[in-house]
């Protein structure tokens, strides 16, 4: 929808109001809505944030994961190489699933392992986010691209073992802090030629490019607005590629894509 390329992000204020804010030349404009709900600017602004949303301490200002979806739909195995990687077909149609709102996680917050009797392991999916920007019910292929208002970046955090032992993946995929999102939404960029990378403790474990996604993210949101009305500001997650493997705690994660930052988490046991 935007051509432009503009940065948004969430914020804590030390005030205790979370709002969303555009970035723009090294301070951040808060917006009375989402940007996506047509939020226009307060008038009020956190000075020294940076391109990827990064508040100076001096500003009270904590980063929130830039997105407040209904619903996290979600896409499983879209790219050839991840696919194989863990022995399954390529699927003939985009695999759709769910995510609960409730396992987002903000920017340099922490994914919370389960204790080893419900899981152990605990994977990273490094994945592009599409954040919907003008409600999507039966659209066409050709259309996607007018309901798409930006993109940002997801993990994908997921109890392996356990998405095999349930037959499906609401547990494993869902608990709470599986899906950090951040730093920030970025417009106006060419989705199918971006390079994602994933690290963790700074080594790279995944690396891939979305001109490899079996189906496109247009074909996603065509296929996806069959079945259900994907509505504005919703979190289409786009599939990984491979590279997935087991997190432990004490991890730093890295999630990065040169156009939109690097989302950064860490790791530990559940409490
Ligand atoms: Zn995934």
């Amino acid at each position: 929808m935007s051509t432009s390329r503009r940065r948004f992000g969430r914020f804590a204020l030390a005030d205790g109001r979370r709002v969303f804010a555009a970035i723009e030349a090294g301070r951040a404009q808060i917006l009375d809505a989402a940007p996506w709900q047509g939020g226009a600017p307060t008038g009020e602004v956190i000075g020294g944030v940076d391109d990827e949303g990064n508040p100076a301490p001096a500003s009270g200002a904590r980063r929130l994961a830039p997105a407040s979806p209904a619903k996290i739909l979600c896409v499983g195995r879209n790219y050839k190489a991840h696919a194989s990687e863990l022995g399954n077909e390529v699927p003939p149609e985009p695999l759709l699933f769910l995510k609960p709102s409730s396992s987002i996680l903000d920017p340099e917050g922490a994914i919370e392992l389960p204790p080893r009797s419900i899981s152990e392991r605990v994977d990273h999916e490094a994945e592009i986010g599409v954040i919907i920007g003008k409600s999507a019910r039966r659209v066409s292929r050709e259309d996607a691209a007018a309901h798409i208002f930006g993109y940002t970046l997801v993990g994908d955090i997921t109890a392996r073992d356990l998405q095999k032992k349930d037959g499906q993946w609401t547990r494993a995929k869902g608990m709470d802090t599986f899906c950090p999102v951040g730093p920030v939404v970025v417009t106006g960029l060419e989705a199918q030629a971006l390079a994602i990378t994933c690290r963790v403790n700074g080594e790279q474990r995944q690396h891939g490019t979305t001109a490899d996604m079996i189906f496109s993210i247009a074909d996603l949101i065509a296929y996806a607005s069959r079945v259900m009305t994907l509505e504005v500001g919703d979190l289409l997650v786009t599939g990984t590629p491979s590279g997935v493997g087991p997190l432990a705690a004490g991890d730093s994660l890295e999630i990065a894509v040169a156009e939109i930052g690097t989302l950064r988490v860490s790791v530990v046991a559940a409490p």
